[in-house]
Formats: structure tokens, C-alpha cells, sequence
């Protein structure tokens, strides 16, 4: 089959989230399963050309947003691990330094900026005449394509056969924006109703996925059901419990060479204790965290819970960036524990490694998690999460109890502190057991997390709807 992936960050060029992991590793793992694959993200600034040796495919084509047109160019480089992959060149619209805004907020020309990679995609396909079975879009980025797919482009002969998959990676980024946008994409009015594009006012491109596209994933089964309800529907919970019997929960997998654990943990704890000015102690607990710093990620309940472990012989280090807001608490959080924390309010790949191979446990007190992917890195790496059991965490944790040696890591429900708390507590309690620990490091390190099972999920899928009728909400 010819598989189309268009997404907004893809691994090794471009990152903020686990978005773009997933984007690295799925492509490559369903070519190695035979099929030929395209991966589409926009060029960014921070892509370099010349290391993959991208070449122009196509030196100009224009598209119209809506009174004016905009030209761009593609690029295209085959990787060494065999994938196709074509950036769409506008510098106006991507060579900046985010992906999506600043510290400070959204672009405000997000909506132009990804219609117009959008469309794209579209006609880079049939320029080129790459005529895909499948295009699978991920996130509100591109939720707009199994929409042009069904309007503007329907008549297309080369997207004759084309069926759409659109991936949830989170519900929480919807890409809303002011009626006004809705020229740009080019779509009439009839388009702007609630059983379609509109959004409580607005326009939302995500809706337009969840609507649109032939079948809807997400990224773990828990999450496939969360969405459906009131509290993580994030509004949508109407249009996703219509769409249940084509909503698939499948949990991402971990690219197994990028995250190779080192041989020995107690030498990367030294040295992840020495980076971080703390004191040299194998037998201080040392917890880590590595997320974006938004609400969604469970920041808040974070924060009081630094004060009483500050007050425990337990060292920390945190590496995120994100909202201002939480910047300024951990700079002060920094400046009152140094030598007990290590804060780095910056994005940094290789020290994440260091951290995730170092620490002895990982937290993740997310309000909601799609997947994430952080907690199936630092069991890989033997290092324990602690997690609010929620989405994917609660799909790839299992409590661990020491009276039977069994599970890998530490839940808590109640998003509170006090619940938080109450697992770190624990997990420090069994750091301290002799017995068990290496037994949970050793259950956490055999866990299975790689693409291979999560690749042929998907691929049936692709299969399926190749040979099935579209069961999309509007056709
Ligand atoms: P999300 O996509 O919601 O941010 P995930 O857990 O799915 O959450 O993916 C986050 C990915 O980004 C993980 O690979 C994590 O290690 C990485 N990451 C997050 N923040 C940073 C940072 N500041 N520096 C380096 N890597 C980071």
C-alpha cells in the first residue's frame, strides 16, 4: 500500500511532544512491513537541509488562502532508513524560531499557516502523482485534510481510492479559531454548522478530523474511552460517542535505538548527581521529571508537593519548558533547594536521556494523558514512574505490590497533591526495601514497549478501511 503521513513536528527534524516521536518511529515501522511510505511535515526553521540533503521536488506551486494566493516549494530527501520524506517550504509562514508560538502564546496566524501546509500536502500528492491508499493525519494540524479530502479535492481523480485515518494524539489542542478563518481554508459557510466544522462559534480544525476522516484512533484505549465522556471530551464527547465503533484506542511504542539504556544505572545516577550539583549518594531517592510545563501535565499539583519533598532527604531534577507562569515558580523553587534540586527550564534531548537513565524514580501527575511516553522511556531505562493513573499511564503502569514481586510502577486517582504525595511516599518506602526494588527494576525493565505490536495494529487497520466503505460522520 501507498501510506501518506502529514503531521506538524516528525522526528529527527523538528519536536516539542511525543507527537513527533510517534511521527519518527510509525512511518519506518510500517515500511519495514512492505509498504511505501511519505511523511509531509512544513520546513521549519530548525530543519537542516543539507544533513538529510533534501532537494527541491517542486520549485513553486501557489495556492489561494482566501482573497490572496500563496506560493511555496517542496522539498525531498529518502532517509537512510528508507522513508520518503517532503517538507513544504514557505518561510513566511514556518521558518521561525517555535512551531507553533512563543512562550508567550499562539501565533496568530496559525490558521493560515496550517491551511496552507494543509492544501499542500494535497497538491504535492497530485502534482507528484503519488496517489496514496491511505493518508493518515495526526492532531488539529492537519484535521482539515480528511475534510478537503470529502469537499474541495473529492474530485481529484488520484484521491479516487484515498481513505483518510485521523490520530488524536490530544483532544486538548483543538486549533479553534474565529469564524472569519473560514475563507482562508477555502470552505463556504455550509460548512460552518455544527454537525461540521463549527465549534461553539468558532471553526476547529480538529473537529474537522473527527468528523471528516474515514476512521479515528487515539493513542491508547483508555483514552479512546475517557474522550467519550463529560470530563476529558473536552467538548467533543458528542461527536466522539457518535464515532465510537470507528475509534480505535492503540498505544504508541518507544523507538527501542533511540532509547537504549546504558549498561550500568548506578554509574549514570553519579553522574546525574554531580551535573546537577547534588550530593553523591546512591541511597538518596532520586526523582525526576521531564514534560512540558502546562496545566495539562498536572504542574499544579507538582508544585506543593516539591515543598514537602524538599523537606525529605530526597534529591530532584525537572527539565521542561512551557507557560511563563510556571517558569518563574521553579526559577524560585531552583534558587531555595540548590544543591538538593537540579531545574533546567529548557529543551534538551541529550540531558533527558541522562535524566530518564539517571533518576531512580520519574513522575508523571498529568490531569490527563493521552499516551505519553515518558513513563514507558523510564521503565525502559529502570527507572520507576509514579503516575496518576490516567489514559495511557494507567494502560502501561501496573501498581506494584511487594508482597507478590508483580507491577511496575506507582498510581494514584485523585488529582490532589496529597494523593500525589502519597504514592511518591511509597515509592520511597520501597526504594528503601533491599528486596523489592530490584525487583520492580527488574519487571520495569522487561516490560515490552516497542513499535512492532503497535505497527501491526495500525496496519490492519489500513487494510480494513482499503477494503471497506467510509463510515466517516459527513461524506
Ligand atoms: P507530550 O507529547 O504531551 O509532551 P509525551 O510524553 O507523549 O508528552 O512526549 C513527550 C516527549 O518529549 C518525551 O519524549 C519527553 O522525553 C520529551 N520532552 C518533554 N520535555 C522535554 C524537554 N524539556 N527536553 C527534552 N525532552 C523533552
Amino acid at each position: 500500500m501507498k501510506i501518506v503521513y502529514a503531521a506538524s513536528e516528525v522526528l529527527p527534524f523538528a519536536k516539542t511532544g511525543g507527537l513527533a516521536d510517534v511521527l519518527g518511529a510509525l512511518p519506518y515501522e510500517i515500511h519495514l512491513l512492505g509498504h511505501e511510505i511519505s511523511v509531509f511535515m512544513p520546513r521549519y526553521k530548525c530543519v537542516n537541509l543539507e544533513k538529510w540533503k533534501f532537494t527541491p521536488v517542486i520549485d513553486r506551486f501557489e495556492i489561494p488562502l482566501g482573497t490572496e494566493k500563496e506560493s511555496g516549494r517542496v522539498f525531498k530527501a529518502t532517509l537512510p532508513n528508507g522513508v520518503d520524506a517532503y517538507l513544504i517550504d514557505h518561510p513566511e509562514f514556518f521558518m521561525r524560531d517555535g512551531l507553533y508560538g512563543t512562550a508567550l502564546g499562539d501565533y496568530p496566524d496559525n490558521d493560515r499557516r496550517f491551511a496552507f501546509f494543509q492544501k499542500a500536502v494535497l497538491e504535492t500528492l497530485d502534482a507528484l502523482n503519488l496517489k496514496p491508499d491511505i493518508i493518515h493525519c495526526h492532531d488539529w494540524q492537519t484535521g482539515l485534510i480528511p475534510v478537503y479530502l470529502k469537499t474541495l479535492y473529492s474530485s481529484r481523480p488520484i484521491f479516487k481510492k484515498t481513505k483518510s485515518v485521523f490520530t488524536i494524539h490530544n483532544l486538548g489542542y483543538q486549533g479553534n479559531f474565529p469564524p472569519d478563518s473560514l475563507p482562508i481554508t477555502g470552505f463556504g459557510w455550509e460548512l460552518f454548522k455544527l454537525e461540521k466544522l463549527e465549534f461553539y462559534g468558532k471553526i476547529s480544525f480538529l473537529k474537522g478530523g473527527l468528523v471528516y476522516s474515514d476512521l479515528l484512533t487515539t493513542v491508547s484505549e483508555r483514552y479512546a474511552k475517557e474522550i467519550q465522556t463529560k470530563e476529558f471530551g473536552c467538548g467533543l464527547e458528542g461527536v466522539l460517542s457518535k464515532r465510537r465503533d470507528t475509534l480505535y484506542g492503540i498505544v504508541n511504542g518507544i523507538d527501542y535505538e533511540e532509547w537504549d539504556p546504558v549498561p550500568s544505572k548506578s554509574a549514570s545516577k553519579t553522574e546525574l548527581q554531580k551535573e546537577n550539583g547534588l550530593k553523591v549518594d546512591p541511597k538518596i531517592p532520586l526523582l525526576g521529571i521531564i514534560s512540558r510545563l502546562v496545566d495539562q501535565k498536572g504542574i499544579d499539583i507538582l508544585i506543593p508537593v516539591l515543598e514537602e519533598i524538599s523537606r525529605s532527604e530526597i534529591q530532584f531534577v525537572l527539565l521542561g519548558t512551557g507557560e511563563e507562569k510556571y517558569h518563574q515558580v521553579f526559577r524560585d523553587v531552583a534558587k531555595k533547594n540548590r544543591g538538593k534540586f537540579g531545574i533546567h527550564i529548557l529543551f534538551d534531548a541529550g540531558m533527558a536521556k541522562r535524566i530518564y537513565s539517571g533518576c531512580d524514580m520519574m513522575l508523571f501527575p498529568s490531569y490527563y494523558e493521552p499516551c505519553g511516553l515518558g513513563q514507558m522511556i523510564a521503565l525502559r531505562f529502570g527507572t520507576i514512574p509514579v503516575a496518576r493513573a490516567t489514559g495511557g499511564l494507567a494502560d502501561t503502569i501496573q501498581e506494584f505490590h511487594p508482597e507478590t514481586g508483580q507491577g511496575t510502577g506507582f498510581l494514584f486517582e485523585e488529582y490532589t497533591s496529597d494523593a500525589f504525595l502519597g504514592a511518591v511516599k511509597k515509592s520511597v518506602l520501597v526504594f528503601q526495601q533491599e528486596k523489592s526494588w530490584p525487583r520492580l527494576v527488574k519487571n520495569a525493565m522487561e516490560a515490552d514497549f516497542s513499535w512492532t505490536a503497535s505497527a501491526k495494529k495500525y496496519l490492519q487497520i489500513y487494510e480494513m478501511m482499503a477494503h471497506t466503505k467510509s463510515r466517516s460522520l459527513e461524506k
